[in-house]
């Protein structure tokens, strides 16, 4: 497979993990893994459909029920996870540029996007070691021994994004296997190429044959097959809410536990106090900017709802459209490039169309609004779109309630401190939110009060791995990163031991 995790080849290659071997689909299907700057193909990978999946699901399910993976000693596992960190910081650089041309962003976050994958198998390893074995519960005698134990759930199907291929990825499989489970990954079809070559540096890690499996292939066959299969106990599905509802509808009648992380349409508040001085009012502008167009806003977590406060909006607006309209597009590993294009044709013509009806239901547009010029830096055949910046926005507006996912930001204003926080909420999202103000205690009140998973304080976008992540509301089930993100992984069992068994009597006869 070290062929494909190049992915620069365009002769078809073995993408499917089964039992510890490559192979290609059953049915010999075979799809083209395009380069979003050019729209020109540059991988070639197996189309598996339900007949892999199930092989798959079969491999991971017997390696769960009869291999050594569930009973490692913890401590062994946190080695291993360490190990893959190791791996990890060893092929940052082309992991970080295969991330780059798969996903269209630029050469850094791609190389961010692997550090970030590393701190993940690094943070779970040294979450599962530090832990005591388990909890023994005062059963008010003597005689008993009670203790309530955490054991892994089984075999995970985990289904991942086109955005953070290799990050959302490594937020479950990392968990799942710091817990002992075993797993079979579907990365997007979009973007397959990293998590495949992650499953070869989990083997070179030392783990064990049939822990890991992966099939490439669309949702609608291999997903929906992962989500609805009798012998997956846990589904955790990143993606879009549409997608995570079918998931959740093919998980129920086989009782699996299911982990959904879905969209968002994140508030960015900010007060004019936190524009006081030019410093100050460089920041929040620069993070607003930051927010919203962040890997061309293809972001869970973007900040594409400005709420800015009614006295500042202009000043505020202008400076963000001044500087949206700078933004250098561009192939992600061109030097220089600030913004990649978007994913796929079909993103940026959903951009488009949300664009056209914001601009019919009365937003003025102040950036942006359309594909940039063909240049030396953006191929006619890419998915450029420029940043845009939509002001006169209201909550009526679809560009408003629903996930755009591209460079889209929004504007509305507000006078009030309650205002702000009823628009904030005003989702049926809940995913994350920023507030921006120098008064400490509106600060708190604010947070408090919004209904989100994450709230930053005068920052946009940071993310701890030790911090929960997941939302409220639409945005999803479960929680992923943190000791809440591991724990997802795992069953719970209470063991009651009676060191002096006597009869009950309860029945005379
Ligand atoms: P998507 O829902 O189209 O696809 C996500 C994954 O689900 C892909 O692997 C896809 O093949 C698969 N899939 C599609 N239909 C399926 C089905 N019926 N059954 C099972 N699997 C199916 O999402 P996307 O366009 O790849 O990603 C963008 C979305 O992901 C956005 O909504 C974004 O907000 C969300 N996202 C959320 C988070 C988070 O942490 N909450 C992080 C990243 C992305």
């Amino acid at each position: 497979m070290a062929d494909t995790a190049d992915g620069l080849g365009l002769e078809a290659q073995a993408t499917i993990h089964v039992s510890g071997e490559w192979r290609e689909a059953v049915s010999g299907a075979t799809r083209e893994v395009l380069d979003p700057a050019d729209g020109l193909p540059f991988a070639v990978v197996a189309e598996g459909d339900e007949k892999d999946t199930d092989l798959a699901v079969a491999a991971a399910r017997h390696a769960f029920d009869h291999g050594d993976w569930p009973r490692t000693p913890v401590t062994e596992r946190a080695a291993l996870l360490r190990r893959v960190a190791d791996l990890l910081v060893r092929d940052r650089e082309q992991l970080g540029l295969l991330e780059s041309r798969d996903a269209g962003k630029t050469a850094e976050e791609g190389r961010v996007d692997i550090d970030c994958v590393a701190d993940a198998f690094r943070y779970f390893g040294d979450l599962v070691a530090a832990e005591s074995p388990g909890r023994i519960v005062d059963a008010g005698s003597p005689d008993i021994h009670s203790v309530v134990v955490h054991e892994p759930v089984g075999v995970c199907a985990l289904i991942t994004p086109w955005n953070y291929p290799l990050l959302q990825a490594s937020w479950k499989i990392a968990p799942a296997l710091a817990a002992g489970n075993t797993f079979v990954v579907k990365p997007s079809e979009i973007t397959p190429l990293t998590t495949i070559a992650l499953i070869d540096l989990l083997a070179e890690a030392g783990l064990p044959t049939g822990v890991a499996g992966l099939v490439t292939g669309p949702g609608h066959t291999v997903g929906a097959r992962l989500a609805e299969h009798p012998d997956v106990d846990l589904v955790s599905f990143t993606g879009g809410l549409v997608s995570g509802t079918k998931v959740a509808q093919a998980a129920a009648p086989s009782v699996k536990k299911v982990a959904l992380e879905l969209g968002g349409k994140n508030p960015n508040v900010v007060f004019a106090d936190a524009c006081a001085t030019d410093e100050d009012f460089d920041t929040a502008v620069d993070q607003a900017l930051n927010a919203a167009f962040i890997h061309s806003g293809q972001v869970c977590s973007a900040g594409a709802r400005l709420i800015v406060e009614e006295s500042l909006r202009e000043r505020f607006v202008a400076e963000l459209a001044r500087r949206a309209q700078k933004i250098r597009l561009g192939r992600g590993t061109e030097d220089g490039v600030e913004c990649g294009p978007l994913v796929s044709e079909q993103q940026r013509a959903k951009v488009e169309a949300y664009v056209a009806s914001a601009l019919a239901e009365g937003a003025v547009l102040r950036a942006g609004g359309r594909r940039p010029e063909p240049s030396a830096e953006r191929a006619a055949g890419g998915y450029f779109y420029e940043p845009t910046v939509l002001d006169q926005c209201h909550r009526e507006m679809r560009v408003v309630r629903e996930e755009v996912f591209g460079p889209v930001l929004t504007v509305e204003t507000f006078r009030t401190e309650d205002e702000a926080v009823t628009l904030a909420n005003d989702t049926e999202y809940g995913l994350a939110g920023g507030v921006w103000t120098t008064d400490g205690a509106k600060a708190r009140r604010v947070a408090a009060r919004l209904r989100h998973g994450t709230v930053w304080i005068n920052d946009f976008h940071p993310y701890l791995p030790q911090a929960e992540w997941g939302g409220f509301g639409k945005s999803g089930v479960g929680r992923e990163l943190g000791p809440a993100g591991l724990a997802e992984y795992r069953e719970t069992k209470h063991v009651y031991q009676n060191l002096a068994p006597k009869p009950v009597r309860w029945f005379a006869g």
